[in-house]
């Protein structure tokens, strides 16, 4: 495998291999080290360290010195299950100036085009480095950005601009809210409801925890926004329980409730801290069960947390991405993404990709070959820049 493919090619051969979050990324990730390989870029891999079968993979173009430039992408894509796709997911189908398959948009298309650059960056002798960052598991909590960061920080020169190649119509993006969701359990104590004084009911237990959510909610909206966050809509941080269950018979206090609850942090709040300040909320209201039924408890279960990109001052990655697209206007999203774990890992970065999200994990997801050809044409731009 030693021909260049186009752009084009490598978007229809990313497309076709199904990687769903759920499922292996690996047949992906041989092809792109099999394909960079074959054009004399050494590559390197991230297995997963619970799930053998997948990884990440990260790769080196240009002179073995710091200060890269890394685009950062993600292989795993959103499931098609249930939804009603009019052509076969797994297989880029252009239709009406339309590129329809899962993953065109998010993000497939920058990965395509991030690997294409690597190739024209290595042959065209580039002075500063190019890199390219390939994660799993980000559909499902970011979680695969922060292991791939430490394995490249030990391997590689340490870059220093970050292109996160999420949807923005080829848009700088410098700023989103971060995220932590809970998995809450409470466990309480069944007695029949005329003795309730003497049980402990999950769901009423719960639902004080609930209305401290409503409680926060108010607060944070009626504070003053700070600096960093008047951007964002709304500009403060929000507390959100999105689903309930629980309880047995209407005459019975209830045995146990779960809910999610999930933050959604402006920048100038920190994940530490809401969280800290939920487990005193929940640790609290588990001391009044108690005292009623020892055995009684709650529990709190991290299960994603996705830091917040902080839009930056004079910021590398941001002023790159300008000079290349010509964009000044200023920009945040509500979407998270892996740019805050490689923010808070030292890098600038900066959001930059082709499409729109709205598109993103919708049946018939598609890019336009005009945003993908403008996500080339900055690439093309990008290799001048690193050329020097
Ligand atoms: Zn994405």
């Amino acid at each position: 495998m030693t021909n260049r493919l186009s752009a084009r090619e490598i978007l229809d051969k990313l497309v076709s291999f199904p990687t769903v979050s759920h499922d292996t990324n690996l047949p992906l990730i041989d092809w792109a080290e099999a394909y960079l390989g074959s054009h004399g870029i050494a590559t390197y891999r991230h297995p997963h360290e619970t799930a053998p079968d997948k990884a990440a993979m990260f790769a080196h173009a240009g002179p073995d010195v710091a200060g890269a430039v890394v685009l950062s992408g993600h292989t795993d894509v959103v499931p098609v299950e249930g939804q009603p796709w009019s052509t076969d997911p797994f297989e880029v189908v252009e239709k009406d100036g339309l590129l329809f398959g899962r993953g065109t948009c998010d993000m497939k298309g920058f990965d395509a085009l991030a690997i294409w650059a690597m190739v024209e960056a290595h042959y065209a002798g580039v002075r500063r480095p190019l890199q390219i960052a390939l994660s799993y598991d980000e559909e499902i909590g970011c979680t695969g950005a922060p292991p791939l960061i430490e394995s490249m920080n030990k391997v590689l020169p340490k870059g220093s601009a970050v292109i996160v190649g999420e949807p923005s119509m080829m848009g700088a993006v410098t700023g989103h809210k971060g995220g932590t969701g809970f998995h809450v359990h409470v466990r309480g104590f069944e007695v029949h409801s005329s003795i309730m004084h003497t049980g402990a009911n999950a769901i009423m237990y719960g639902a004080k925890l609930i209305e401290w959510a409503n409680e926060m909610n108010a607060e944070n909206m009626a504070g003053q926004p700070g600096e960093l966050d008047a951007v964002f809509e709304p500009p403060w941080t929000t507390v959100h329980v999105g689903m309930i269950e629980g309880g047995t018979a209407h005459n019975i206090t209830a045995l146990d409730c779960r809910f999610g609850l999930d933050f959604r942090f402006v920048p100038g709040d920190s994940s530490e801290d809401w969280t800290a300040r939920a487990r005193a909320k929940a640790a609290e209201i588990e001391a009044e069960m108690q005292a009623v039924v020892p055995e009684t408890y709650i529990e709190m279960k991290e299960f994603f947390g996705v830091p917040a990109l902080k839009p930056e001052e004079d910021g590398e990655a941001e002023g790159l991405v300008r000079r290349l697209t010509g964009d000044n206007a200023a920009r945040v999203v509500s979407y998270g993404t892996e740019g805050g774990h490689f923010q808070n890992a030292g890098y600038s970065t900066v959001i930059c990709g082709p499409g729109d999200i709205a598109q993103a994990h919708q049946p018939d997801e598609f890019l336009s070959v005009a945003q993908f050809e403008a996500g080339q044409a900055f690439m093309e731009k990008l290799i001048e820049m690193l050329k020097g």
